[in-house]
């Protein structure tokens, strides 16, 4: 019954889609031709993040799976800050697991068996608005690439403002508290399995890295609650005048 539901969702989610494909088509977002939102002439002009650089928290490799603790993909500019407000203002979700593929083509995350993926998240009223969280939809489909489970395991429980604009001190000042824990039901419903202190290694997904408050506070607040080791990944990593 429910592989039934399933299917049939799925099977109109295809048939919608191919609908949405004919009346508003797909254009590259560099040349506008159509057919995709990056096409292979343009997909040259979204530079490369070293992934080395730009994680002032810590930019150790973690000997045993080779991970830098954050990963970001791409430099956030040209192309790849169109992308990325595309998504987030135009809601053309779709483009995410385009970049997600185009991600997993480059890099290769070497997540141990036991890792749960999950996302930074938003604050409730302004998800609703834009009906969706980018980094919860980043998540998912980092979560289909590894393998690994994918679960909500941070509440934002601050509406600070917008980050844009502010100071790295600034930054920092205006995320410190804004995240906390799920509660551990909500958890289990949701995973029917162990609660925080048992997950041991976390991967905090995100769209766009810029002075790393914002995963640090995630990463803080996961590893008090029990985790043991946290990284990030995210799509884009803005350069700032600390990061160069
Ligand atoms: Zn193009």
């Amino acid at each position: 019954m429910i592989t039934n539901q399933v299917s049939m969702s799925r099977g109109l989610r295809i048939i919608w889609n191919g609908l949405l494909d004919i009346l508003f088509p797909k254009t590259c977002l560099g040349c506008g031709r159509e057919g995709t939102y990056i096409c292979k002439d343009c997909e040259i002009f979204l530079s490369e993040a070293d992934p080395m650089l730009g994680s002032p928290i810590s930019p150790k490799i973690l000997g045993e799976v080779g991970l830098p603790d954050i990963v970001s993909v791409w430099e956030y500019e040209g192309l790849m800050e169109k992308l990325i407000l595309k998504i987030k203002y135009d809601g053309c979700y779709d483009i995410i697991n385009d970049l997600v593929a185009k991600a997993f083509e480059k890099i290769t995350l070497g997540l141990p068996q036991d890792t749960m993926i999950t996302f930074v998240p938003m604050w409730g009223r302004k998800e609703r608005r834009r009906g969706f969280n980018q980094a919860e939809l980043i998540a998912r489909a980092v979560g289909e690439k590894t393998g690994r489970p994918v679960a909500k395991l941070l509440e934002k429980i601050k509406d600070n403002r917008s980050q844009v604009g502010l100071s790295p001190q600034e930054r920092a000042e205006n995320v410190r508290g804004a995240f906390r824990v799920t509660p551990d039901d909500r958890i289990s419903d949701i995973l029917g399995m162990s609660d925080i202190p048992n997950i041991r290694n976390v991967l905090v997904v995100d769209d766009v890295y810029t002075t790393g408050a914002t995963m640090g506070e995630c990463i803080k607040v996961l590893k008090k609650a029990g985790a043991k080791n946290v990284w990030g990944f995210t799509l884009s990593r803005k350069m700032s005048i600390q990061n160069c």
